[in-house]
């Protein structure tokens, strides 16, 4: 992981360093600092404070007692602005279209009564889940909405609609993490995985977003055709002035350019060529506690794993957010990771 100096670039370090992994979440600890850091100490309210102590207690409960307990609020949440993408990635099923829907986007009013409904725990939101977000042309007056509530805003693209009129609207917004992923130093390698990419065009964007002064975070994926040019990359986004970079094992679902070198992978392939995640599962996620994806329907979805939607646990459109979330299907499939956590599919590829 190569990583240049920026507010949530140390506290990854610090992460990291101190083992901080053992006692809280990545996301969680970012979030914090960077809370701090913005707002000192303005966007702590009762209600987030205490509901973030209910959180802990219920997962640490939950997991002594091996059944979901509590009734607390998601802190992070992450809602998907488009649900289709202009790139065919392979190792994506909504860039391979395996995934049967029709092209959609979040309306401005949809997104402002979620965010009403979740706000008052809420302190850090992802735009982004299947697709590519800048598809919807409402994201920095989301992006504006969400800050105005005092949650962070994060969103992860593929850089190729960032035009100068977009980066000025996103200057204006108050985004607090921009990821771009570039995923080669060349055409040629960038395009292997980012199918219908085009390498120049996020490089600009790139160049555009660091003039801005936008919170810049570039990421490369570990895979067979960017794993031998780690320093070429490294020195090119170096190059353009980013602050924060690093590079990121892949998820996959079979080996189509699966890094070579085992160290950057997270699986191990099996004999029958089959991968299987190095990290030893445990019946236990905190994310089922702590977070939430809700889909461009209104679907509430456990986590980003669940890209096809076999585990919703209900519509938010049609229920209220808390009915759904600690609703019988929640419960049901909380207790399962709590059991069993090996016997759901996504959670077998998943290193949480
Ligand atoms: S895939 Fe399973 S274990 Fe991983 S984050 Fe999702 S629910 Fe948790």
């Amino acid at each position: 992981m190569a990583c240049f100096f920026s507010p949530n670039g140390a506290a990854l370090y610090l992460f990291y360093f101190f083992n901080i992994k053992y006692f809280f979440s990545q996301t969680l600890f970012v979030t914090f600092v960077l809370l701090m850091k913005k707002y000192p100490f303005s966007w702590l309210s009762f209600c987030r404070v205490g509901n973030m102590f209910r959180l802990v207690g219920s997962y640490a409960l939950s997991v002594v007692f091996k059944r979901p307990i509590g009734s607390a609020y998601p802190y992070a949440a992450s809602f998907e602005p488009a649900n289709y993408c202009n790139l065919s990635c392979p190792q994506c099923p909504t860039g391979r279209k395996l995934i049967e829907k029709t092209a959609q986007q979040l309306s401005y009013a949809d997104f402002c009564y979620y965010v009403d409904a979740l706000s008052p725990y809420l302190m850090y939101l992802n735009l982004y889940f299947q697709g590519e977000p800048f598809l919807n042309r409402h994201l920095p007056q989301m992006i504006r909405y969400a800050r105005a509530k005092k949650v962070m805003t994060c969103v992860s693209t593929n850089a190729h609609f960032l035009t100068d009129n977009v980066v000025a609207e996103l200057a204006q917004s108050g985004i607090d993490r921009l990821i771009i992923c570039l995923d080669g130093a060349t055409q040629a390698s960038y395009e292997k995985y980012r199918v219908g990419g085009n390498f120049n065009k996020v490089v600009d964007a790139i160049k555009r977003c660091v003039d801005a002064h936008l919170p810049v975070e570039v990421q490369c994926l570990l895979l067979e055709s960017t794993e031998n040019e780690q320093k070429a990359v490294e020195s090119l986004v170096r190059n353009l002035g980013v602050t924060h970079f690093y590079f990121k094992k892949a998820q996959f679902y079979d080996d189509y350019l699966l890094p070579q070198n085992e160290e950057n992978r997270r699986y191990y392939q099996l004999e029958d060529g089959r991968l299987r995640v190095k990290k030893a599962w445990k019946n236990r996620c905190f994310r089922m506690f702590s977070s939430v994806i809700v889909d461009v329907n209104g679907n509430l979805l456990p986590c980003c794993y669940d890209k096809f939607g076999h585990y919703s646990y209900g519509n938010i459109k049609e229920q209220s957010f808390r009915a759904v979330y600690w609703g019988e299907k929640a419960m049901r499939f909380r207790k399962r990771i709590l059991v069993d956590r090996s016997s759901i599919d996504i959670c077998r590829n998943c290193t949480e």
